[in-house]
């Protein structure tokens, strides 16, 4: 049985190349490896079961429902799960996304960078560089610093529900 398996299975990826299905299965291996990297990391009692979706699971909350996505004080924005500073409200911008935007962490290795390749084309990923609880996602090049005179022309898409801000 198994030696019909192996001999049927190149053969049938031949003939029916179903990107959908290998994207899928990317998804499932992204995914596993994900979460079992996660299972290490200590997860803070006071996370809402929204915040643990989305920093442990790397859920997306909905688009326009999160609670910084208007927040204009001045503060710091920080881990929701282990509280290190991520980013100043001086970086951050209106990108009409949904979701709040940066255009750079507050100091580098605040956050880590990870390929993404759960939706094609990939992305890349932005987490907490001191839990690993996952944030959103960065996107590259989309104009922002030239349509709002900004010093880099990225979009850090972060999840409210992954910060906690603090007022200054
Ligand atoms: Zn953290």
């Amino acid at each position: 049985m198994n030696k019909l398996i192996r001999f049927h299975a190149p053969i049938l990826r031949r003939t029916f190349p179903d990107r959908r299905s290998i994207a899928l299965a990317r998804y499932w291996h992204t995914s596993k490896k994900m979460s079992s990297e996660s299972s290490d990391m200590k997860w803070n009692d006071g996370l809402t079961p929204l915040q643990l979706m989305v920093l442990k699971d790397k859920a997306t909350e909905r688009p326009n429902t999160g609670a910084y996505l208007h927040t204009k004080d001045t503060g710091v924005y920080h881990c929701a799960n282990c509280d290190t500073p991520l980013y100043s409200s001086n970086a951050k911008f209106d990108a009409r996304c949904g979701w709040p935007a940066f255009y750079e962490e507050v100091s580098p290795g605040a956050i880590t960078y990870h390929r993404d390749e759960s939706l094609m084309p990939a992305r890349v990923e932005i987490c907490c560089g001191k839990c690993g609880g996952h944030l959103g996602h960065v996107f590259e090049g989309e104009g922002w610093k030239q349509l709002l005179n900004l010093p880099k022309d990225s979009r850090h898409c972060v999840n409210s529900a992954s910060l906690n801000f603090k007022k200054e």
